[in-house]
């Protein structure tokens, strides 16, 4: 039987949610606040150069297939994939940097340059990868943390032991050249979480950084969220933007409908992919499953604070991906999860979409893309930014051997008040809840609300987790859990 689904924010969990409800026949309309959709992975464009605001990392390329693929579709439909080579380049100071090229084979060599021996134990420890990505990400990700059992399979049984070591273990007793570390423990940054605190199994995320590789959507990321929304409105959706979600109206414990603008809609379902605590904020207390004392309990990913840059030449020395690995992680890492404040010396990453794609920035221009993961939380105002800039910009200079500064045409900036004040973030996390051992599958808030009938939650604050793929994954996981509610609620009322 259709029914009239609203659901609040436009973000990756949202659109895929959207397509999967539509195409079994509900009637779906999408309510974000912002002018724009795509969430955390909107764009910018300015004085003709584009960036991804959010994600530019596109890994995992087989979940896009598979979620295409349940709509008879194909990414290529949409958008042109570019494998990169190199996928990227670490830097560990001035002329010292390694670069990850496109195969294992190629990465390989790399790795025995820095350390002999090393590529046999890589190519080991890939293989284990390999096998911990064909049961975590081609089935556990699809199970929508209901039941501890889930986890509970032949496949993981054997595992069990990977379940109590943890990523940053595993490596070091592999290899000690710490430069060869730190790029084996860098994929499970993504995970939202340090790799001393991230379970072994989980380098199934090295598997998609060295065995899949890294790809660029031709131009950016965002052409991915519009694919979807192509999809969605090809299935039927309805999207609306400028529609903030004031409130969520519930009579005696049921969803039925929501405040958007000051008018009411009523639904006979309300899907939230809007971040988790902020959802339940919409909510009067007693029909919230969380506690304000749950969320501070929580192991947030990172914040971070970014700057869109527009060079008025071209960058060299650099990468389309490239990461400055020049100071210490431990200190940085400590300023994220120990002791949350503003890191002395942090580690930065740099994109540069114009070194692949002619359409980022102008000719003989680059677009240049930096962020520096951050506590969430921190006090953000502007003369901070701008410290930061003035910061990492002498430290890039100086290592890849260049004046950029003055080559600078602008820069916009993004920062924790950003994703609060655009995003409704809870402390401005930027990639949502960690996904730790304690805060995986069933142990994630949940996708179905347990106090109030006909409300859900997708997205990365929810299963399986952070990240594109898992969004993607997220989005048909609640949209399964609804579909077969709707169906136990047609056969009773029969
Ligand atoms: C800087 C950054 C870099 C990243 N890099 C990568 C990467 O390289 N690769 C990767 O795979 N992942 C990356 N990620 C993670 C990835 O972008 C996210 O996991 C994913 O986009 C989250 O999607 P979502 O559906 O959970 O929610 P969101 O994208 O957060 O969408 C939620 C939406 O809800 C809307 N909303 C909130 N409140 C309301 C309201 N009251 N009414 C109406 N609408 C509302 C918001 O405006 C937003 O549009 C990155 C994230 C960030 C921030």
């Amino acid at each position: 039987m259709q029914k009239k689904i609203s659901i609040i924010g436009s973000g990756f969990s949202a659109l895929a949610a959207s397509c999967y409800l539509a195409k079994a026949g509900n009637k779906v309309t999408i309510y974000e606040k912002n002018e724009t959709i795509g969430g955390r992975a909107r764009q910018l464009k300015k004085e003709g150069f584009t960036f991804d605001i959010g994600p530019t990392w596109y890994w995992m390329p087989d979940v896009f297939e598979r979620f295409f693929g349940d709509f008879e579709k194909h990414p290529s439909d949409y958008y042109q994939l570019i494998k990169l080579n190199p996928a990227y380049q670490v830097y560990f100071a001035k002329n010292d940097s390694i670069t990850i090229e496109d195969t294992l084979q190629k990465i390989c060599i790399a790795f025995e340059k820095e350390e002999k021996g090393s590529s046999k134990k890589l190519k080991k420890f890939i293989a284990k990868a390999q096998s911990n990505y064909n049961i975590a990400i081609k089935d556990l990700v699809y199970r929508p943390g209901v039941s501890p059992l889930e986890l509970v399979t032949p496949a993981t049984m054997k595992k069990i032991g990977q379940f109590f070591s943890t990523i940053s273990k595993d490596v070091r007793k592999e290899f000690s050249n710490p430069r060869l570390v730190s790029i084996l423990e860098f994929p499970v940054l993504f995970l939202g979480a340090k790799a001393s605190n991230t379970p072994s199994f989980y380098s199934f995320m090295n598997y998609a950084d060295f065995g899949l590789g890294t790809f660029h959507p031709k131009n950016g990321m965002y052409s991915v969220i519009l694919a979807i929304k192509n999809l969605a409105e090809e299935l039927g959706v309805t999207i609306k933007t400028n529609q903030n979600i004031e409130k969520i109206i519930t009579e005696n414990k049921v969803a039925v409908g929501i405040i958007a603008n000051g008018e009411t809609i009523l639904s006979d379902i309300v899907l939230s992919g809007a971040d988790y605590h902020h959802t339940e904020t919409l909510l009067e207390k007693q029909d919230r499953q969380y506690s304000e004392t749950y969320w501070n309990k929580k192991i947030f990913a990172p914040s971070s604070l970014l700057f869109y840059v527009g060079f008025n030449k071209k960058i060299k020395n650099v990468e389309h991906h490239t990461l400055f690995f020049d100071v210490d992680f431990e200190a940085h890492a400590k300023s994220i999860y120990n002791n949350p404040e503003w890191p002395e010396d942090p580690l930065f990453y740099a994109s540069f979409p114009s070194k692949t794609d002619t359409n980022a920035a102008p000719d003989g221009k680059e677009a240049g893309i930096f962020l520096i993961p951050l506590a969430p939380g921190l006090i953000d105002i502007p003369e901070i930014r701008e410290e930061y800039f003035e910061k990492i910009m002498s430290r890039f200079e100086k290592i890849t051997k260049q004046n950029v500064k003055e080559f600078v045409i602008f820069k916009e900036s993004f920062c924790v008040n950003d994703f609060i004040e655009q995003y409704n973030s809870y402390k401005g996390n930027a990639y949502g809840l960690a996904n730790t051992l304690f805060q995986t599958a069933f142990l994630r808030p949940k996708l179905k609300s347990r106090k109030v009938k006909g409300l859900y939650f997708t997205g990365q604050l929810s299963v399986p987790g952070p990240g594109v793929p898992p969004s993607l994954i997220s989005g048909k996981l609640v949209a399964q859990l609804i579909e077969k509610n709707i169906f136990k609620t047609t056969i009773n009322d029969k």
